[in-house]
This record gives C-alpha cells, structure tokens and sequence, in this order.
C-alpha cells in the first residue's frame, strides 16, 4: 500500500521522488557531520555601548559540506532537533567555543566571555550541566566565562522545568540570557521570577527603529522593563549609526549586529579583539 502512494504521487509530481531523495541525503549528510567534523563556530562581538569594549563574543554554527557548501544554521539546526541529533552537536559546540576561549584567554584577551546557544532539547532533556561543567573543567575555564542564550519559545514550553534547569545552571556561576526577546509571548509573571542575568532585543524591533514604525517604542518599553528587573539588555541586528545613537539614549547596555562586525572566523575575531582593544 505504501509504495502504491509513493506511486501515484510519482505520477502526479514527477519531481518528489528526487526532492525526498534529496531530503534523506540531506538528512544522513547531517548525521555524519560531527563525526567528519564539517562544522565550525563564527564569532560575533556584543560591545559596550558605553565603553566600546567588547564584552562578549556570540558562537554562531556553521556547516562546510563538501557538496552542499557552507549550510547556515538556519537550514540544518530545526531539522537536528526533529532529528534527535540536536544535544550532541550542542555539546560539540559548548566544547569547541569552550576551548577557543581558553585560547582567547592565553592571548591575553582575559576580560571577553562566549555566549553559547541552547536549543529546547538542551536545555529541557539532555544533561546539560554535566556537559557544560566538563566543557568548563576540561578548558580551565569558570561559570562567569560563558553565557548561555535561550528563546522565548523554549522557556515558555515548559516553564516550571525551564526555570528549575535555569536556577542551577545560575548557581555554576553562568550568565543567562533571553534570545529573541519580544517575539515568544513570555507573560509578564514568568519573565520576573525566570532566573536570568539578560534580554537579547530581538533584531526584528532594532530593524523598526528608524523605519517610522513602533519599533522605537518597544525597544524604549523592553530596555525599561529590563532595567526595572535589574537585567542587562543587548540589542541584536544593530545596522546604522540611527539605531546606535537611539539604543544608546535609550540607555541599552550591549550592542550586537553588521555595524560593528559580521560572525567572524576565529582569525578575524581575534584582529578585531586586538584592534578594540588597543588604547
Ligand atoms: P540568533 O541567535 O538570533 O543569532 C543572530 C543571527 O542574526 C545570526 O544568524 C547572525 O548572523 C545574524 N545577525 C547578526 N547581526 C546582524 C545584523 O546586523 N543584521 C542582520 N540582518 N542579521 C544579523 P545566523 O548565524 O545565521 O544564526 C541563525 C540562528 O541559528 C541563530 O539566531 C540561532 O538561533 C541559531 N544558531 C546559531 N548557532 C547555533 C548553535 O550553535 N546552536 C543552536 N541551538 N542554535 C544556533
Ligand atoms: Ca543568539
Ligand atoms: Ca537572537
Ligand atoms: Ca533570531
């Protein structure tokens, strides 16, 4: 009955049968990804907006495939997860970025951590703080090193374990942040007991900035809320010198985005390290 289907659909759409094909290719391609080790980290800075300084650097996944080239994470990261193969290429990631700090460090950038990005089965099944506690043991590295970025979406799936995982992760000593600020329908309730140290604004309210939509007004209402809360707030997707002369009167802390840096390969990131980081 089932190659009938496959059948008829072959009939009616001579081109499913390749796309389906394509799709498993695509598929095993990524499972062997890690073995084969076909990806690497970009970096990009979040600098103070008051002292220029950068203070953090952003790991952002990249995919080299032979045949398909660099993959953004956007094609390959959702699918992992459906996969189940997500919680292993996150501690790869967690380990790698780990290591290239500690590298950071021996160059003498001692002042800059790693923000670290969690998809929902890191943080909601697999045993995170044991991976990240050997990432931090392993490279010599402590808590306050690293930050851990998590969405909206996955803290709102399931808070209550979500906030329970988060508050022992706090207790190592991590940084805390939530991605894609304003865009997962947190409740106001949740956002102020959720055991975090930040608000990432998402890019989308920065873009509406100086397009004369309401985007100026939610960045003032976010940047206020998270002052209130005592958080620090980091603005992502910063472009133009508008936006950079608003968030700063809006008295946003960090600044993220092409204005200042594209994700950079590890060489270009420790030029920019050095450049910024010169009197
Ligand atoms: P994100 O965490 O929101 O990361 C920011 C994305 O915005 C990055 O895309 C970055 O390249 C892009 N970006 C930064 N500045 C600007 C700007 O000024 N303008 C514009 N238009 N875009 C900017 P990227 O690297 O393609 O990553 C996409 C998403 O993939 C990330 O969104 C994150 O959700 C996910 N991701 C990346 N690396 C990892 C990872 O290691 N693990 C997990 N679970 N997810 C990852
Ligand atoms: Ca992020
Ligand atoms: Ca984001
Ligand atoms: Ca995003």
């Amino acid at each position: 009955a089932k190659s009938d289907g496959i059948g008829k659909l072959r009939f009616y759409h001579p081109s499913l049968k390749d796309t389906m094909q394509e799709r498993i290719a695509f598929e095993s391609a990524l499972k062997e990804a890690l073995a084969n080790r076909e990806f690497f980290l970009c970096y990009q800075p979040q600098v103070s907006a008051t002292s220029g300084n950068t203070v953090c650097l952003e790991a952002l996944i990249r995919w080299q495939h032979p045949l398909y080239g660099l993959v953004m994470p956007d094609k390959f990261i959702q699918l992992a997860e459906t996969m189940g193969i997500i919680a292993s290429i996150g501690a790869w990631v967690i380990d790698a970025s780990c290591e290239q700090l500690s590298n950071w460090r021996a160059m003498g950038f001692t002042d800059v951590r790693v923000a670290i990005n969690l998809s929902a089965q890191q943080l909601l099944v697999s045993d995170l703080e044991e991976t990240v506690t050997s990432a931090l043991q392993r490279h010599r590295l402590c808590g306050g090193d690293i930050e851990l970025e998590i969405t909206e979406s996955v803290l709102m799936r399931d808070p209550e374990r979500a906030i329970e995982r988060l508050g022992a992760l706090q207790k190592l000593g991590i940084r805390l942040s939530i991605d894609d600020f304003g865009t997962g329908y947190s409740s106001l309730g949740y956002l102020r007991i959720l055991p975090v140290n930040a608000f990432k604004l998402d890019r989308s309210f920065v873009w509406d900035m100086d397009t004369g939509g309401k985007g100026l007004e939610i960045c003032a209402t976010a940047i206020g809320l998270a002052k209130k809360l005592g958080l620090e707030i980091v603005a992502e997707g910063v472009e133009t010198k508008e936006q950079l002369t608003q968030l700063r009167h809006l008295g946003c802390d960090l600044l993220q985005g092409y204005l200042f840096a594209k994700p950079l390969s590890v060489e270009a990131t420790s030029l920019f390290l050095t450049s910024s980081h010169r009197p």
